[in-house]
């Protein structure tokens, strides 16, 4: 029997996540990862690094160019898919070739999303999704540059740090505070004292009303009518998935609406990572979850299932990871809980650290942790993710969480083994 046909579109962290978990369920099948890039598969999410140099572009595709090989992955380059012709099962590239697949996963991630503002012109700025966008902004950036940066999510807050840190005067302007979503107000604050004892500049509540090139640099009006005048203006102010030109998996929240198996409404056809509207761990509501730790699981859970496994994807975990100067914070699970809510909250603050844990009747919910540097937000993750119970021990998970959180993972996993 002919071994059966894996392709991938996508070369991104929710791809090789399928791939490798296709090639762990069946050794002989064929898989095939297709990018527009063409560069070797890469996390998008450690491009910052480069832009300090803590990572050398070697080192970006290490892990792509060890895993295609190990796992005898074939992968092609330089072509953009078009569109799915699911009766056939084929995609259609823009150059109007065709590929045929047994079963294909759709892994094409998210691409800035760019606001409106008066007489910008898409010349005028710079995006920071890619490699290639990486290329871009890094020629650019011979001196010691001005380099605002429109947006206060993961992107902008992590590349405005490296721009710090390699010496660029950076302004950020932010439509409200950065990371609102995650982090609670106070914490907020910590990171924003962080960029100004590193010469960073931060103007809240603003937002770019309008962009004139003066010369050789850019002159930004912001809705306080400050003016600012720099040389380079980086636009990260979110991102869309990357849809495939076909009307016939529903889209929700501008993602590809997914079943628990990461499985659409086509026969054959999965979606995983950025571009999917998988359902949430909470309330089951279908919607995409941009982050690298979801695409990971996703593209997992896809590979798996594409190979004849069953498995199911117990649904998104908000969270968020940052290292920001000396500051390093994270935030799993639901964090925006409004005390008098029906959860419980139980909060511990030592020196410049602190933690809050949050509760339901029996299990933990979220998390929100400060320079509290031993312990990985992963263990949180776990015990959120598989509701392991947790009422008689919330006070010793907040007085020791790293030995508490862990014992509890093996106390659940030995009576589970019972
Ligand atoms: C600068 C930056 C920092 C980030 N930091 C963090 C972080 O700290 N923590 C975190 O959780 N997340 C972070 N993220 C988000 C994280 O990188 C994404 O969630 C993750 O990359 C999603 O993986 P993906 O495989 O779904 O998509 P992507 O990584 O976007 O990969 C998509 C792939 O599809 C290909 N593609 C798209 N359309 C087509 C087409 N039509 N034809 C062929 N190929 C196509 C692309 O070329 C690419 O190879 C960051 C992202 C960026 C850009």
């Amino acid at each position: 029997m002919d071994s059966c046909k894996h392709l991938i579109i996508g070369a991104g962290p929710a791809a090789l996540a399928a791939a490798q978990a296709i090639r762990t369920c069946d050794k002989a099948a064929g898989i095939t990862l297709v990018t527009r890039e063409e560069t070797l598969p890469y996390s998008p999410a450690v491009l910052p690094y480069l832009l300090n140099e803590e990572l050398t572009e070697k080192e970006l595709f290490a892990k792509g160019r060890d895993l295609l090989a190990a796992l005898k992955i074939n992968l092609i380059c330089c072509k953009e898919v078009a569109a799915v012709l699911h009766e056939t099962k084929e995609v259609k590239f823009t150059s109007g070739q065709c590929q045929a697949y047994d079963k294909l996963l759709i892994a094409t991630g998210a691409a800035p999303q760019i606001p409106a503002i008066e007489n910008l012109e898409p010349d005028q700025i710079y995006t920071f999704r890619t490699f290639s966008d990486f290329e871009k902004l890094h020629r650019t950036l011979t001196d010691k540059q001005t380099v605002a940066i429109y947006g206060a999510g993961l992107v902008a807050v992590e590349a405005a740090e490296k721009l710090c840190m390699a010496g660029h005067r950076v302004t950020i302007i932010a439509r409200s505070s950065l990371l609102r979503k995650y982090f609670s107000p106070k914490n907020v604050a910590v990171l924003e004292q962080a960029f100004s004892r590193h010469g960073g500049r931060i103007r809240t509540n603003n937002t770019l009303a309008s962009v004139r090139k003066v010369e050789d640099k850019l002159e930004l009006m912001l809705s306080n009518n400050e003016k600012l005048v720099v040389d380079r203006l980086l636009v990260a102010t979110g991102v869309t998935p990357n849809l495939i030109d076909n009307d016939l998996i529903p889209v929700i929240e501008g993602g590809l609406k997914v079943g628990r198996h990461m499985e659409t409404n086509l026969p054959d056809i999965y979606a995983a990572g950025d571009v999917a509207a998988a359902p949430s761990f909470y309330d089951g509501r279908n919607a995409p979850c941009p982050i690298l730790p979801e695409a990971v699981l996703q593209g997992k859970i896809a590979g798996a299932n594409m190979a004849g496994k069953v498995v199911e994807y117990s649904g998104w975990i908000p969270g968020n990871y940052l290292r920001c100067f000396d500051e390093s914070l994270f935030s799993v699970g639901l964090t925006g809980i409004q005390s008098g809510s029906r959860y419980k909250t139980l909060e511990k603050q030592a020196g410049g650290s602190s933690l809050k844990l949050i509760f339901t009747d029996d299990c933990l919910v979220g998390v929100e942790a400060l320079n509290m540097k031993l312990i990985h937000p992963g263990v949180f993750l776990n015990l959120i993710r598989k509701k392991i119970p947790v009422t008689e021990y919330q006070e010793l998970l907040l007085a020791k969480p790293r030995e508490t959180a862990c014992w509890l993972m093996l106390k659940q996993g030995k009576t589970q083994a019972v």
